[in-house]
């Protein structure tokens, strides 16, 4: 399992007309990622994920760039099957030794932010190539599923307060017994978000769970005031009521909220959603794998989730290799709750590499392996690579 190469490729592929949507983004014309691709002196081939931007459009030149020259020549010649000290490798570089003596992190610079999202993209490689060393998914090398199933959420609810109902209900109709919809800035204010919300839950009746999301763009009276006249509508969870970088702010929020807050998608390090845990500001944490260090992190992550009494729902815009990590540490930890299913334009996740997607009473089932169960396909990769 002697690592023979890592190579990063970022992935820009153009979204037609039909499948764009406008939020306070803007109108997401691109879905990008980085796909990283580790190969062994033994002919195995893994395949990780690293993403540029917590949403669909980023831009993945410094991704490659950290992988190439940053992480490539850390790994090099090492034993693949050594995620653990790899992955202190990379957190450390030349202090890994004496900070795994130490029994405490000494990381260099990159300790947050693209270089916690490179060192995720090799990580899934890494896991992916242990599950295919072993003929087994890394669901299998982790202990198993706790569960037969994990529930599935759509992730959409674009729509104005006319169509909002509609557009929910389509997913509905795909099987999908949870729901996710935005709100916020966009909206130009709470009244406005308050409507939409109503008009969904009409549309939906108490079934169907309603999550909302508001991409971090209310200040804290507004989320209060959003809160406490959402209660009567049993929301699921709200998320990312505020910035993220305003963790006072978020735990204000809940503090006051009758409602559970979710939040975590930009965080890039178990350090990050233990101070969130800490200061009491969320009910269900949401690491993006391909951003958060890979399934590494992702099971330190999880298990303070459940240490805490805490949910886990994965957050979920990227690949399909990054969303079978997340549904593989959902269906893995006790805490997990929910996977996110984007809706809209995600090529990544549906044509990049086959996937199954079929829900069995709203829920996936564990994916298959070996690794991660799914090969991108080099056709798609070729087609899209940005250099
Ligand atoms: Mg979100």
């Amino acid at each position: 399992m002697k690592i023979q190469s890592v190579e990063a490729t970022w992935l820009h592929v153009p979204l037609p007309a039909d499948k764009q949507h406008r939020s306070d983004f803007g109108q997401i014309a691109f879905f990008d990622g980085v796909l990283v691709t580790v190969r062994t002196a033994d002919g195995l081939v893994g395949y990780g994920e690293a993403k540029p931007a917590v949403g669909s459009s980023g831009n993945g030149a410094a991704l490659v760039a950290i992988v190439r020259h940053e992480l490539a020549p850390l790994l090099v010649g090492q034993d693949a099957a050594h995620i653990g000290a790899l992955g202190q490798r990379m957190l450390n570089g030349s202090r890994a030794a004496l900070a795994l003596r130490s029994g405490r992190a000494m990381p260099i610079l990159g300790r947050r932010g693209v270089h916690q999202a490179a060192i995720a993209g090799v990580d899934l490689a890494l896991w992916d190539l242990l599950g295919k060393a072993h003929g087994r998914s890394v669901l299998e090398l982790v202990g198993g599923a706790c569960r037969p199933s994990i529930p599935a959420y759509a992730s959409g609810g674009w729509r104005g307060e006319a169509e909002i109902g509609a557009e929910l209900g389509r997913y509905v109709e795909q099987g999908f017994r949870a729901v996710k919809m935005r709100i916020g800035a966009m909206d130009g204010g709470t009244r406005a978000s308050l409507a939409r919300v109503r008009a969904a839950r009409a549309a939906l009746g108490p079934g169907i769970a309603l999550m909302v999301d508001a991409h971090g763009t209310l200040n804290v009276a507004e989320a209060r005031r959003f809160c406490a006249a959402a209660a009567e509508l049993e929301l699921r969870f709200v998320e990312e009521p505020v910035c993220s970088d305003d963790r006072a702010g978020l735990a204000e929020v809940r503090r006051s909220a009758s409602l559970p807050i979710a939040a975590g998608e930009s965080e890039t390090s178990c350090f990050d959603f233990a101070e969130l845990v800490e200061q009491r500001a969320l009910d269900v944490l949401q690491p993006d794998l391909a951003i958060a260090g890979g399934f590494s992190e992702g099971l330190r992550i999880a298990a303070l989730a459940w240490a805490s009494r805490l949910e886990l729902a994965p957050h979920c815009w990227g690949s399909a290799i990054s969303f079978q990590a997340a549904r593989t540490l959902a269906l893995a930890s006790p805490a997990g709750t929910y996977v996110e299913v984007p809706l809209g334009g995600a090529p990544l996740l549906r044509e990049l590499a086959a996937i199954d997607l079929a829900l069995h009473d709203g829920a996936l089932l564990p994916p298959a392996g070996p690794g991660w169960g799914v090969e991108p396909d080099p056709e798609f990769v070729a087609r899209h690579a940005q250099d």
